[in-house]
């Protein structure tokens, strides 16, 4: 039995814990993202004197196997917990973690070892004698792979797959909302007591002071997030004006005067947060020869990506060509 050829494409925490998963079973992996770096919506956006978590603020941990690589990598030092102080005292009773020094350490450090092909939008799939070709934007191919692994948001996963397989009627029952957030640095800190917030706002759900984290440095940095239906309205809208409008309500939650911003960025998410998951862990189109991993699987979190991730991984370990 030869080991399979996989292409896994996507390199969020789906994507690799399933490149992990295949790797270790001893098949041979080639992992594609689009960005010059994994982690997908684990994304921090660094500058000299600033950075933010513009994607996942936290996550949690409630399984024993997130847990094991969540302690694995506390021992190496990829991430640690993060205590914000809430308005009114504690709010959140969970043990919410963090990478250090961004969010995106725990993707990278999961990236490791894996043969990564960073910067390659794959744009088209194509089988032909039971063997894969990728395309990516420049026109690129990458050929011979036995399976291709989607780790993609329904949405992309399944503008790739068209007219491959069956599974485009459970692709399109997947519900994913955007999200405009608003990356800011202030010239001096701002006078709040608190480093986190969550409300039921219309228009800024959530507002977190990016600097509180552990190990960061630099700036007062802030990260909002907009209103799912407040995002879907505004998607198309100016970035300058999506800034005007939720830096506005930022102080209106704060009840404060803003110091001077020092950098301000607006950064669209179009497919942010699954709000009507697929129900379980993946979807494996044997025939087809693809499979589909991604939070939109299971839950809006961090955890449940790295989970259906796994889940796949280890429905394909067993791969043969027979
Ligand atoms: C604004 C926001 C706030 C959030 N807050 C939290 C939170 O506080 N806690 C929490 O637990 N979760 C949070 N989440 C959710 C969490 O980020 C996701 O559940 C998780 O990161 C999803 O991982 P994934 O691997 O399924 O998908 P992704 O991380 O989206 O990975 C998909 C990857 O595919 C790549 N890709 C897409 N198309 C192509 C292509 N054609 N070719 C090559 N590569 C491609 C992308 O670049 C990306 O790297 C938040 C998400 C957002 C956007």
């Amino acid at each position: 039995m030869r080991p399979g050829r996989f292409a896994v494409i996507g390199a969020g925490l789906a994507g690799l814990a399933c490149a992990r998963r295949l790797a270790a079973a001893g098949h041979a992996v080639r992992v594609f993202d689009k960005s010059r770096a994994p982690g997908g919506r684990m994304a921090t956006r660094r500058v000299e004197q600033a950075a933010w978590d513009h994607g996942a603020q936290y996550f949690t941990v409630s399984t024993p196997a997130f847990r094991a690589v969540v302690d694995a990598a506390r021992e190496t030092g990829q991430v640690d917990t993060w205590s914000p102080r809430w308005p009114g005292g504690e709010q959140e009773q969970r043990e919410l973690w963090v990478g250090v020094p961004g969010i995106n350490a725990l993707p990278r450090w999961l990236a490791e070892g894996l043969d990564l092909s960073l910067g390659t939008q794959i744009v088209g799939l194509e089988r032909a004698h039971r063997a894969w070709t990728l395309r990516d934007d420049t026109g690129r191919t990458f050929e011979g792979f036995d399976f291709v692994v989607l780790g993609l948001p329904a949405p992309q996963a399944a503008a790739l797959a068209a007219g491959h397989g069956t599974a485009a009627v459970r692709l399109a029952a997947v519900g994913m909302a955007p999200c405009w957030a608003l990356l800011l640095a202030f010239e001096r800190p701002v006078e709040s007591p608190l480093d986190a917030d969550w409300s039921p706002d219309p228009v800024l759900p959530w507002i977190a002071r990016n600097s509180a984290k552990p190990r960061r440095s630099g700036l007062d940095a802030w990260v909002l997030h907009a209103d799912a239906e407040w995002s879907r309205e505004w998607l198309e809208a100016e970035a300058a004006r999506v800034t005007a409008a939720l830096r506005a309500r930022l102080a209106e939650r704060l009840s404060a005067e803003l110091p001077p911003v020092a950098l301000a960025e607006a950064h669209r998410w179009r497919h942010a947060r699954v709000i009507r998951p697929l129900g379980e862990p993946c979807l494996v189109d044997e025939g087809a020869a693809l499979g589909f991993c991604g939070d939109w699987c299971l839950d809006a979190r961090v955890e449940a990506a790295f989970l259906s991730g796994d889940a796949l991984g280890a429905r394909l370990e067993g791969w043969n060509d027979d």
